[in-house]
């Protein structure tokens, strides 16, 4: 059943065959009416939208504008189906267009980077493709779709009878948007910020061909700033809304502190590739979850970098990290 939001404004919830659960999506009952994330594809998904939209009196056809917070298939796995069904509008942040549109033509270009990644951090050789293979399993969850509008930081979008601001806070996906209300200050963070998890900042590279975005510096920076709007809620991608963000905020980076400090003691006083790190924090690394979690390390490795703590040393491709 749909839940509420503000005037105008429901949360729906839509399952998805990744191990996170259903995914809250957002719809309005004014016009346009607006959709903000789709879930993935598949019957179960559709029939799911339906459902929840038939609850408020609406249909898939009745949608006019799909808007997409970040590029990652349980956020818009669904929206190229929406649109072949209602010719509805397609916006999102500008970073998540070529993946959205086009996937398939950056994928060699992206197999080469994460490929890098992995040898850069001491994955053995045999295991990298199966690493960055993992990576992509999302996919087959989700259809590419054309973009009609890209967003950027600062674009004010009119939904529900409210202008809601665009903030752009890359982070856990690099063209990750949240939409914020001045007046009501109602945040909607989809998975920037989550209730119950620390959101996963994932390792992409640069959309502009620059040096690779160190997305949990980005991440920390971003959450810090959504704090400081003083939101008196943030209804989420996953799981409950937020009535204290600055609480949650608080504890992700003292969470992120823990784990940073972990990684220093287990580098102890030797040169640790993060391969050697993440084995040894998240146990063996197999699986889907085996690419997350390297990212995760990569993540905090940038972050203590950053901070002057420890040192990359580079031999031959493997880079070491010593304390510094
Ligand atoms: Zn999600």
């Amino acid at each position: 059943m749909p839940t509420h939001v503000i005037d105008g404004l429901h949360q729906i919830v839509i399952p998805t065959p990744f191990k996170v659960g259903p995914v809250n999506c957002y719809v309005t009952t004014t016009e346009p009416i607006t959709l903000i994330d789709t879930g993935t594809t598949g019957a179960e998904s559709r029939a799911a939208l339906q459902a929840e939209l038939a609850a408020l009196g609406l249909q898939v056809s009745d949608i006019r504008r799909v808007i997409i917070t970040h590029a990652h298939a349980d956020h818009y796995g669904q929206a190229a189906e929406i649109v072949r069904a209602s010719n509805a509008a397609v916006w999102t942040h500008r970073h998540n267009r070529v993946q959205l549109e086009a996937y398939e033509t950056i994928h060699a270009q992206r197999n080469e980077f994460y490929l890098r990644i992995m040898a850069e951090a001491g994955v053995p050789a045999e295991q990298r493709q199966r690493l960055t293979d993992s990576r992509r399993s999302s996919d087959r969850h989700a259809e590419a779709v054309k973009i009609d509008r890209v967003l950027d930081e600062g674009d004010v979008i009119e939904f529900a009878d409210r202008a809601w601001r665009v903030y752009h806070t890359p982070g856990h996906a690099g063209g990750l948007i949240c939409l914020f209300d001045p007046v009501s200050r109602v945040l909607l963070s989809n998975d920037h910020l989550l209730r119950d998890i620390s959101s996963n900042p994932v390792i992409e590279p640069d959309p502009d061909d620059g040096p690779r975005p160190h997305r949990l510096v980005q991440y920390i920076q971003h959450m810090q700033r959504m704090a400081d709007l003083e939101p008196v809620m943030a209804w989420t991608g996953h799981g409950h809304p937020i009535h204290d963000v600055q609480r949650v905020v608080r504890q992700r980076l003292h969470f992120h502190e823990r784990r940073a400090q972990r990684i220093v003691d287990l580098i102890g006083a030797e040169e640790r590739s993060a391969y050697q790190i993440a084995e040894p924090l998240f146990g063996r690394l197999s699986g889907t979850e085996a690419f997350l979690a390297l990212s995760e390390t990569i993540g905090h490795l940038d972050w203590l970098e950053e901070q002057g703590r420890i040192e990359a040393i580079q031999r031959a491709e493997v880079i070491y990290w010593r304390r510094k």
